[in-house]
């Protein structure tokens, strides 16, 4: 049977946002000694902004752009969301896409007219012909790049910065003053990566990482007396979040990242992670 002290740990946890959904997730939280953390929407908060536009081929930047939006309202990935809110705030009318197509963690594709629109990261484009190299990428230092092909040339790059939660540095401290070791699997490329370990103080980073990547390396963590905690938001976080001895989902977060977690937060922040481990500790406690 489940201890009264689990019963009431788990209302406790709803109090503070913490939805759990077995109390085992609750009593496990106590032994976490590695915390896996996902970039883009679980450190950051997931709402980036562009921040320059480089035009590399022979279309304007509102050309380019105009079509970017095209593909991306019909994406759910935050970097789309920026697109689109850019778009409206340059007036760029979008137009109808045909064939819409989303790689998780890579990027999208789509006909707009009769151009073929690829954009996402730069292994995506170079997997899919497009010569990354024919233009010298003024990217901005620490800041996500997006690449755009029309026609598998490359038109533009796109800069994004996606701040950091508000609480982001000081949850993870704290979490790193309880033993626990933290870590950061991301999608994105090694410059954002690096500059967001930096700022939040975590050494260990990996960087552009697939969905099942992810997943992989968290089971390559393995071994006797490890419990891995795994935190994110995304799609791209779904198999890593299921492969973890315990995952926590933000709860902004899309729904196939909460389904496949033991734990979601509902108040979107780290801070949820550490609370949550405090209470499990002192819950275990009063058990012994
Ligand atoms: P994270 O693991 O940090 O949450 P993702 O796995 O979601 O990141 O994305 C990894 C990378 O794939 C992004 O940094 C971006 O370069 C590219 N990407 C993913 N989705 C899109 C999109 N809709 N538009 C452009 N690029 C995208
Ligand atoms: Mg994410």
């Amino acid at each position: 049977a489940t201890p009264m002290a689990v019963i009431m740990g788990v209302g406790k946890a709803a109090e503070f946002g913490a939805l759990i959904r077995r109390g085992d997730a609750l009593q496990t939280a106590a032994k976490i000694t590695h915390l896996v953390i996902d970039k883009t929407g679980t450190l950051t908060a997931g709402r980036p902004r562009i921040t320059q536009v480089d035009a590399t081929g022979t279309h304007s930047i509102p050309d380019v752009m105009a079509l970017l939006a095209s593909v991306e309202t019909h994406s759910e990935h935050p970097i789309a969301r920026a697109v689109v809110d850019y778009a409206s705030q340059e007036n760029l009318q979008p137009i109808a896409a045909k064939g819409f197509k989303a790689h998780v963690g890579q990027g999208v594709e789509a006909m707009v007219d009769e151009w073929r629109i690829l954009a996402g990261n730069q292994q995506f484009l170079q997997h899919h012909g497009v010569d990354t190299g024919q233009a010298s990428v003024a990217a901005v230092p620490g800041q996500t790049v997006v690449f755009v092909a029309i026609d598998e040339t490359l038109a533009a790059t796109v800069c994004i910065d996606d701040p950091l939660r508000h609480d982001a540095k000081q949850a993870v401290e704290r979490i790193k003053s309880m033993g626990i070791k933290v870590a950061i699997f991301t999608g994105d490329a090694a410059p954002a990566a690096t500059r967001i370990a930096h700022d939040v103080g975590i050494e260990r980073v990996e960087n552009t990482l697939l969905p099942q990547d992810k997943a992989a390396l968290i089971s390559a963590m393995r071994h006797p007396g490890a419990v891995i905690a795994m935190a994110g938001d995304g799609i791209n976080d779904a198999p890593a979040l299921a492969s973890a001895d315990i995952g926590f989902a933000m709860g902004s977060g899309t729904d196939i990242a909460i389904e496949s977690a033991d734990i979601t937060l509902l108040s979107d922040s780290l801070t949820g992670v550490a609370d949550t481990i405090a209470l499990s500790r002192a819950t275990i406690r009063t058990i012994k």
